[in-house]
């Protein structure tokens, strides 16, 4: 049986979704949204329940055309030749009507529903499906009439563009579908516009606002996110159908769905002859997000946004997903909203801009954010347009602020600047206790306190590992020992190092970050640190196991842990006669010293531990060497180093449980 989507169904009855969703409720017809699909022959119902009201007779049924518009019924498999012949129209004038509105479809095609409603309008004629058997008759009779009641009014809230991330991997295609879509979507009076650069822009969708925050990738998400900011309502994840998913795909679609923010797909570069957009279909449903046509509740759509192709429908999807989410704000009160991207222009000083959430925001307000304020001197629209006022969901670039905020930060309209003043100073100085008694993150140390303490403790944990056999095994085991008063969730899961964004999805999550054989890099361990984010590498599966138990057990045993003593680079490798390879280098953090224990760093995975047996400064053997020198290694038993190869430098100390 065929179906059409609630809101085609509206389109081609001209009524609003809301209108539909209410017609079919009271018809007792059960769905979800206005995405949802239903049989053609339940939309036939709708139909004639619809004509019913309108005052025709009861029962009518299709061959007793109303008196004031002429009804044509196409069968379910007629063409588009057959139906432009029922309309009295070419079929040449069809196929154009349909290409007109995107539909390339020939003439010996089958009409489906939306073509119908495309010929529908197009040549101005009603069009409907035959009812399929008598069996619906009797409930057009007894159907009573849609009620059309309204939901309940906030004060002034209004309708809202939504706000729209574009993330997924890197060269699957965000900035070329972004560029397209603000090249082809500018605003009207201003077609072939040049968009500045704010950070985010407007584009105008059959005549519906979206606005697309321009850092493509989830890291400005995430960072958002982790301050506890969350200005997308949206996530478009683009991903490109000659590659398929890929670890910032997967990466992606965590971020998104921690955030709980709905994920639209966009198959990109389905131009492409290697473009296989259904073994992308495929490898998401394993992730969970199962394509609409395959059942599932995951819009896809295949685009290339090389070449535009879909581009227009993926815009459609969002501006239906966005109906959903009924996004609404009120632009009477004062206003207030998020920074998304903040620098120190040369001439104009701080610029930020910044997403009105709420009310309107006008020229000579005082705005206090975190960490700065000022008087809104200047704003700046997405087409570098001097503008006075800014309502919800609106992006603009604001000058006249005192300091550089950060992405993520809050700000609102204060009536005074001396409010502001002692705002700022207040938080500064509230900053400065909570940076020295700073309340960390859960560790996994306190997940048994948290029991104790009558709260069901939700174990989030990320887990990043060398190989992907390790990742499912420990992962599994895992899984296994979540318990009645613990749940175990892993927010996200990858294979090799520990990077800045699983740090901030961490961050975001409260999840403790597991690396088994792999490290963080550097800005990893320091956001790490600012954070406090709990990061613990293990070498054996059974460590992860045992602690991850313990924890769950309270028992967490006195444990030898390793501390780290430094790192080094190795920069150059020379050949020495009789003893083998030596590895120059330079320590770049903490410090080197003889007989370590080092293990040796690969991209962020650990590939050899051992012994560091040779310490020299030039010629001479030396204890230890410091960070910002160089030194010659060699190890016991391993010469299969590298340039750029990291060593880090450890020694194992008994640590103390710290649960008392
Ligand atoms: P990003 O890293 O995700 O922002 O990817 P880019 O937008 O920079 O695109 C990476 C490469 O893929 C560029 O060379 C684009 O020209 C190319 N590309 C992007 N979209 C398409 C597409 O739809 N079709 C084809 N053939 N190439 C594309």
């Amino acid at each position: 049986m065929s179906k059409i989507r609630v809101y085609e169904l509206a389109k081609l009855l001209s009524k609003t979704n809301k209108e539909l969703m209410e017609i079919l409720k009271s018809l007792d017809v059960d769905v979800k949204t206005h995405m949802s699909s239903i049989d053609t022959d339940v939309a036939q119902l709708v139909e004639d329940a619809l004509r019913n009201d309108a005052g025709a007779s009861v029962g009518i049924k299709e061959e007793k055309i109303s008196t004031s518009e002429e009804r044509v019924i196409v069968a379910y498999e007629s063409t588009v030749a057959e139906t432009a012949s029922l309309l009295g129209v070419s079929p040449a004038d069809a196929v154009k009507a349909l290409v007109t509105a995107g539909l390339m479809l020939p003439a010996n095609a089958k009409v489906d529903d939306k073509a119908l409603g495309v010929l529908a309008s197009a040549f101005g004629k009603k069009l409907s499906r035959p009812v399929s058997g008598g069996e619906f008759e009797k409930t057009v009779e007894s159907a009573p009439r849609p009620t059309g009641k309204s939901a309940p009014k906030g004060a002034h809230l209004v309708p809202r563009p939504p706000i729209v991330t574009v993330m997924g991997h890197v060269d699957h295609g965000k900035t070329t579908l972004l560029d397209y879509i603000r090249k082809t979507n500018v605003t009207e009076s201003e077609a072939g516009g040049i968009t500045q650069h704010i950070g985010a822009s407007t584009v105008i969708h059959q005549n519906e606002r979206i606005v697309f925050l321009d850092t493509p990738g989830h890291e400005a998400f995430t960072a958002m996110r982790a301050r506890g900011a969350q200005v997308t309502d949206i996530a478009v994840l683009v991903v490109a159908a000659d590659d398929g998913l890929m670890p910032q795909t997967i990466e992606a679609i965590n971020h998104a769905k921690a955030a709980g923010v709905p994920i639209i797909v966009a198959i990109n570069k389905i131009d492409k002859p290697d473009a296989r957009p259904d073994r992308v279909r495929q490898q998401l449903s394993d992730q969970g997000l199962v394509p609409e046509e395959w059942g599932g509740d995951t819009i896809m759509v295949d685009v290339s946004a090389k070449k535009g192709l879909g581009v227009e429908q993926l815009l459609e999807m969002i501006t239906l997903v966005a109906e959903l989410g009924e996004l609404r704000a009120d632009p009477t009160v004062d206003p207030e909203g998020i920074v998304v991207e903040a620098k120190l222009d040369k001439g104009k000083g701080p610029v930020a801009t910044v997403i009105v959430q709420e009310g309107t925001l006008m020229r000579g307000d005082i705005v206090l954010a975190e960490t700065t304020w000022g008087r809104v001197r200047a704003m700046l629209d997405d087409r570098g347009n001097f503008v006075d006022t800014a309502g919800p969901s609106t992006p603009v670039e604001i000058l006249g602020l005192d300091g550089v905020p950060q992405p993520g930060e809050r700000f609102r309209k204060v009536a005074h600047e001396r409010e502001a003043r002692d705002t700022i100073s207040l938080q500064a100085q509230i900053r400065r206790e909570e940076d020295a008694t700073r309340t960390k993150r859960l560790t996994l140390e306190e997940v048994y306190q948290q029991m104790q303490q009558g709260e069901t403790p939700q174990l989030n944990l990320l887990l990043k590992c060398d190989v992907q056999g390790s990742l499912e095994a420990l992962r599994n085991s895992l899984m296994k020992l979540a318990t009645n008063e613990v749940g175990t969730f892993i927010v996200h899961e990858g294979v090799g190092r520990i990077s800045e964004s699983d740090v901030m999805l961490a961050a975001a999550s409260n999840a403790i970050v597991i690396g088994f054989n792999v490290r963080p890099d550097s800005n990893a361990s320091r956001i790490a640190e600012r954070e406090g984010v709990q990061i613990r590498l293990y070498r054996v599966i059974y460590d992860v196991i045992d602690d991850v138990k313990a924890a769950l057990e309270g028992m967490l045993a006195p444990k030898l842990r390793e501390h780290i003593l430094g790192q080094a680079e190795i920069r150059a490798v020379f050949k020495v006669p009789k003893s083998g390879k030596v590895a120059g280098c330079y320590v770049t953090e903490g410090q080197m010293k003889r007989n370590a224990k080092v293990r040796l760093i690969r991209e962020g995975v650990v590939f050899w531990e051992g012994t560091l047996s040779v310490l020299k400064r030039f010629k001479d053997d030396v204890r230890e060497v410091a960070a910002g020198y160089e030194c010659g290694m060699s190890f016991n038993n391993f010469q299969d180093f590298r340039e750029q190869d990291v060593v880090e430098a450890y020694e194992i100390i008994e640590e103390k449980r710290n649960l008392e």
